[in-house]
């Protein structure tokens, strides 16, 4: 029997690494994806469908033509920068966009919906252990964007029946060891891919942003999760769907934390290269520490991190940064 799963998303850094996953595990990935910022040199596992989420017949035709037994909602956009200035098209794209989507699903009797959140829903707290219980309090219009998606789909549940895993991700780094699909943006924003850049003088110097926060070295916290390992959660939540055992939130983070400066210091021994960069401002919207504290996702979905060390996760990274890109 064919298992299609719609992953939308799935020509961008997680959703490919989700094609990957989905395909060793038996299933058909069907990416839906509008190629802004996603590759099609990416899309290796199953098929494509370009396609915008603000598209609903399109929408209502790729549910017709593969009829999915669920969803992989990857497709947003994302950068905490971009989200400051320009709030109404992370409104438009990730809310009204999603909102399209989980309708096609429901119309299309796709009942499964397996959504990427993020620990931004959160926002700051200082000394709290962000578990799936902590205060929603996002301080950008990317995690506000994420948790009015996480509402929708709990009222789409109650109407019509929809179950989701959401999955809250920490941060994402690390890319496919066999060196298949991995992180490549344009422009890119975050840290590791940009701090590779700047080892390989593709650029000047890494700007670290902020040396004032309220942590031991004074920059920001952040808890690292490999992609293979983030994107096996969500195999996890799949199967636990199709067990019906209900939807559930999940926090994906390994409880460990790094600052800037001390990924700064691993990448300096995984390459063994200097890693140039320069001291900056405070970026809008950062919050000072986003450490997962939680073990429902090992407790219940029994998921096992086994690439999410520091070390591991910038190696993957660095092979995939020398000899990896895609071209379009
Ligand atoms: N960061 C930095 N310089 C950069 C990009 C990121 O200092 O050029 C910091 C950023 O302030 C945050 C951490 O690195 O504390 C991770 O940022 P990233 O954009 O990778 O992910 P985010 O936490 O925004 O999801």
């Amino acid at each position: 029997m064919v298992r299609n799963i719609l992953v939308t998303g799935g020509a961008g850094y997680i959703g490919s690494h989700a094609c990957k996953a989905l395909k060793a595990e038996g299933f058909v990935p069907v990416t839906y994806d509008n190629f802004a910022t996603g590759w099609k040199d990416a899309v290796k596992f199953g098929p494509a469908e370009e396609g915008d989420l603000l598209d609903r017949a399109r929408l209502d035709a790729v549910f017709e033509a593969y009829r999915p037994v669920a969803v992989m909602h990857f497709a947003a956009l994302s950068q905490v920068g971009e989200a400051m200035t320009e709030p109404g098209r992370y409104w438009r794209n990730n809310v009204t966009g999603s909102l399209n989507l989980i309708e096609a699903a429901v119309n299309a009797g796709c009942l499964q919906f397996v959504f990427s959140s993020t620990c931004a829903t959160y926002g700051d707290q200082d000394n709290v252990v962000l578990d799936e219980h902590s205060v929603q309090a996002p301080l950008n219009s990317y995690g506000a964007s994420k948790r009015a998606i996480e509402d929708m789909l709990r009222d789409f549940e109650y109407a019509a029946g929809l179950q989701s895993v959401i999955f809250r991700y920490f941060n994402v780094a690390g890319a496919d060891p066999d060196g298949e699909v991995g992180e490549f943006h344009r422009p890119e924003t975050h840290l590791v891919p940009l701090m590779l850049d700047a080892i390989e003088g593709k650029r000047e110097a890494l700007t670290v942003f902020g040396t004032d926060y309220d942590t031991p070295d004074g920059t920001c916290i952040r808890d690292y999760v490999h992609v293979c390992d983030l994107v096996d959660a969500h195999v996890l939540g799949l199967l636990w769907l199709q067990e019906g055992k209900g939807s559930r939130v999940f926090n994906l983070g390994t409880g460990s934390g790094f600052s800037v400066r001390e990924v700064i210091d691993h990448s300096r021994s995984v390459t063994n290269r200097e890693v140039p960069f320069q001291i900056g401002p405070r970026r809008a919207g950062d919050c000072t520490k986003l450490v997962s504290g939680s073990v429902r996702a090992a407790e219940e979905l029994g998921w096992r991190p086994t690439r999410s060390d520091l070390g591991t996760m910038i190696a993957d990274a660095w092979r995939w940064h020398q000899t990896g890109h895609y071209d379009k």
